[in-house]
């Protein structure tokens, strides 16, 4: 639950709160009775979650053919083990930015191959796609001694940081390419605004395949290459970058908050953060015309991925890969398997010509309702 505004003015010390984090609800001091309706609804869910599981080895494909791949974001190693257990086909964003959590320096070149190698043998025989350090923005200061900056989210941040400090760099992209010699592994750069930025990151990786190579280091040099379409700008040239790279992932968390202008962690202007809206479709619906007629694929590794009410428009835009919160792993190929991709495509036609967010909301509503009533509650 996020952006609730004023709420910590209106509560006191000591209140009894009800969180219910499928609705986005803070209940401060519920009756007894609000908290049997939510004991009881909270018993339903995990009914129907339960429910799920006969579906962890089944695609996520829809009633007409289309099918997703469905993967899992990791952003901490302990969530490892969902991978497997929810039924996940590898992990479509490995947030690497904890590691810098954990300490003040970051770890060596040999502490990260071993953590992303755990990575790897969770996720095995689908692949992993780590994603390079996205630092700065609402993420980590982008260097700790560094002085803060005005607008962070235009500033220091993903790509840029690793382009500017190539030791950092160099360090994660070695251990990426060393643990990618024990399954399959891609690499994608966060943040990226321009053609420019992928050539010298990919210059970065051939670098460091010739001296692992010069060193007799084993690594896949075949290993796919991707950028994240999270900038306005990378979305309009989607074609232009889309030459460079072997897939696109598009992260919608950071385009809604760019392309509408609205900062993604500020609660005063939360109503203007609207996935749906034309404007963001629009972009999306670019990004994937562009990567299928330069033969490659699009996932999305944003919020909306795991939302059942976006999962429409999603199959709907043909893309080919969803990377969601582990736990939302079941729930998303449930509502998949529910839709038919004709009727989804349909819909999206309708989305991109609507004025607003809120009927486009109204028109996914109406559709999932429909097909997978159980999976909204
Ligand atoms: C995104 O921006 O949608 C995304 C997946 O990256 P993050 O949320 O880590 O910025
Ligand atoms: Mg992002």
């Amino acid at each position: 639950v996020v952006a609730v505004e004023g709420i910590s003015e209106a509560l006191e010390s000591g209140a009894d709160l009800l969180i219910d984090g499928h609705l986005g609800l803070v209940i401060v001091n519920p009756t007894p009775e609000t908290e049997r309706a939510h004991q009881r609804l909270e018993a339903r869910r995990s009914s129907i979650s339960a429910g799920l599981s006969p579906l962890r080895g089944e695609p996520a494909v829809t009633t007409d053919g289309y099918t997703i791949a469905l993967a899992a974001n990791v952003e901490f190693d302990r969530e490892l083990p969902l991978i497997r257990e929810q039924g996940a086909e590898g992990i479509g964003l490995y947030r690497t930015e904890f590691l810098y959590l954990r300490d003040e320096n970051l770890p060596t070149e040999d502490e990260q191959t071993e953590v992303y190698l755990r990575a790897v043998a969770a996720s095995a025989p689908h692949p992993v796609i780590f994603r390079t350090f996205d630092i700065g923005g609402d993420k980590l200061p982008a260097h700790r001694h560094r002085e803060a900056e005005p607008n962070p989210f235009l500033g220091w941040r993903g790509i840029r940081v690793s382009l500017a400090e190539p030791e950092i760099f160099r360090t994660q992209v070695r251990a990426i390419l060393r643990a990618s010699a024990a399954g399959k592994v891609r690499i994608m750069f966060p943040m990226v605004a321009t053609v420019a930025e992928i050539r010298a990151s990919r210059a970065m990786v051939r670098a460091c395949m010739a001296e692992l190579a010069g060193e007799g280091v084993a690594f896949d040099p075949e290993v796919e290459i991707g950028a994240m379409i999270e900038v306005p700008g990378a979305a309009l040239a989607a074609d232009l970058l889309a030459r460079e790279v072997d897939f696109f992932s598009i992260g919608s968390n950071d385009l809604v908050q760019y392309t509408l202008a609205v900062d993604r962690v500020n609660e005063r202007v939360a109503e203007l953060y609207q996935p749906m809206n034309p404007a963001v479709l629009r972009l999306m619906d670019h990004t994937v015309r562009a990567g299928q007629q330069a033969g490659i694929w699009v996932g999305v590794c944003g919020e909306v991925a795991g939302d059942p009410l976006f999962t429409p428009l999603l199959v709907g835009l043909g893309i080919d890969e969803l990377s969601v919160g582990p736990r939302q792993v079941l729930r998303i190929k449930s509502a998949v398997r529910a839709l038919d991709a004709k009727r989804c495509r349909e819909l999206l036609a309708r989305a991109l010509a609507t004025e607003s967010a809120a009927a486009n909301l109204a028109g996914c509503r109406e559709l999932a309702q429909a097909c997978y009533p159980e999976l909204l509650e």
